[in-house]
């Protein structure tokens, strides 16, 4: 009974990173910059899109060297030759979740896992499905209704570029807008930024054209600095003066960036947007805050308890602290915890999670999906170990004799997609 229901219940995807489809489509690698750490990412044509997101880090993590990493992702040698560059370390790395996430998505699309005599056809098969309106196929085959997206191109519009599909919801981009220098958000706003106040005029002009037509606000800070934000005595105009002349120090971005921060919490409790934060483990394998993370859980319990007109959606159940993560939500109003990212980055904790959760905090506060992928294909998968994983969670506390068929019915179809209707609106 729950297996059928977890399967034919259409998730409300809250968290991708998703590139435009036509970026995709048009037979050319795709490069931006990342807003998270300013380097430049590349989604490949050949097979390793597949590994350009996550897997790659695993991969990195057991042993592959940085220059053969970007020599799969940038190089041009033929798919078979990066299968044997990768092949040794994939035997490696094949348990964790960023992998398993690899082999679901390419048995599910193309009935194999990759290997020496596969990557041929799994190559082929990719670029023939890359057709215009393979992201609505493939959210269909995810069994995906609703998908939000939030750009990582560091110079895409704050709320992102045109999206072909309509099963799209956007969040509104506050990083790099909060950092006091945007150039798009300048441009569309139309201000030539001379003072602080000229920049809050951006960030104002933001809202006023984009918030109806945002989902959320997203805030990647963590990725850079502590997600704490102290309101100063007076406003940092000399700092804001010095960092647009390229002379600030880590104390003026640090000032600069609080300031335009809580006053992009006030303009989201004003539109009623949701703030997403992400808050936890980082990916990549060199993330200079990666040490800091506790700092992070403190942290976003003092952002939600000092701005209690904001809904914060603290993201990624705050692995490795998600014990902390449920003292939050059962503490505090506003707050819900979302598992996007979770069942690939640490699966069994994840499980485990979802039993803590649901017998710790009223279930209405738990957001259960978002693939948190810039590959569509590779959504596939992780919705497949999503659905397995609440699945097996349900059952579980069902064995227990902690909820009752009907409870699990109903906590299960909350998960995957009434919660998400309650807290962002449906659209
Ligand atoms: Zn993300």
């Amino acid at each position: 009974v729950l297996r059928d229901l977890i399967d034919h219940t259409l998730w409300i995807d809250t968290h991708e990173h998703l590139v435009p489809e036509t970026t995709r489509t048009n037979g050319q690698p795709y490069r931006f910059t990342d807003a998270v750490d300013g380097t430049t990412t590349t989604v490949p044509v050949d097979w390793t899109y597949l590994i350009v997101d996550y897997a790659i880090n695993d991969l990195v993590s057991s042993g592959l060297s940085a220059e053969s990493a970007s020599e799969l992702l940038h190089g041009s040698r033929t798919p078979t030759e990066k299968w044997d560059i990768v092949a040794p370390y994939f035997a490696r790395a094949r348990n964790t979740g960023f992998l398993r996430a690899v082999d679901v998505t390419t048995e599910v699309l193309f009935g194999h896992c990759l290997s020496t005599s596969s990557v041929e056809s799994i190559d082929r098969a990719s670029r023939d499905i890359r057709i215009a309106g393979y992201y609505d196929t493939l959210l269909a085959q995810a069994g995906i209704e609703r998908c939000q997206v939030h750009t990582i191109d560091a110079a895409a519009d704050p709320i992102a570029v045109p999206y072909e599909s309509n099963l799209i919801d956007l969040d509104l981009s506050l990083y790099p807008l909060v950092t006091g220098c945007h150039r798009r958000a300048e441009q569309l706003a139309n201000i030539e930024v001379a003072e602080l106040t000229d920049y809050l005029d951006v960030i104002d002009a933001c809202f006023e054209r984009d918030a109806a037509r945002a989902i959320a606000v997203k805030c990647l800070w963590a990725y850079d600095r502590r997600i704490a934000a102290a309101a100063g005595r007076a406003s940092p105009r000399a700092e804001f003066r010095r960092l647009r002349h390229g002379l600030a120090s880590e104390q003026d971005r640090r000032l600069v960036g609080d300031y335009f921060f809580l006053h992009s919490l006030a303009r989201a409790a004003q539109f009623d947007l949701p703030v997403k934060i992400h808050v936890g483990y980082l990916a990549g394998n060199a993330q200079r805050q990666l040490p800091g993370l506790a700092q992070q859980i403190t942290d976003a319990g003092v952002l939600a308890q000092q701005h209690p007109r904001n809904r914060f959606v603290l993201m990624h159940m705050g692995w490795p602290y998600q014990e902390h993560m449920l003292a939050l939500a059962k503490h505090l109003q506003n707050v819900v915890v979302d598992l996007c990212w979770s069942w690939i980055l640490a699966p069994a904790s994840t499980f485990d999670f979802v039993r803590r959760f649901l017998t710790t905090v009223p279930a209405s506060k738990l957001l259960c999906f978002g693939g948190d992928y810039i590959t569509i294909e590779t959504v596939v998968g992780h919705s497949e170990l999503a659905r397995r994983g609440l699945e097996a969670a349900l059952a579980s506390l069902l064995a227990d004799g902690w909820l009752s068929i009907e409870a699990a019915v109903t906590a299960a179809v909350m998960l995957m997609r009434g919660n998400a209707e309650q807290v962002f609106g449906t659209r």
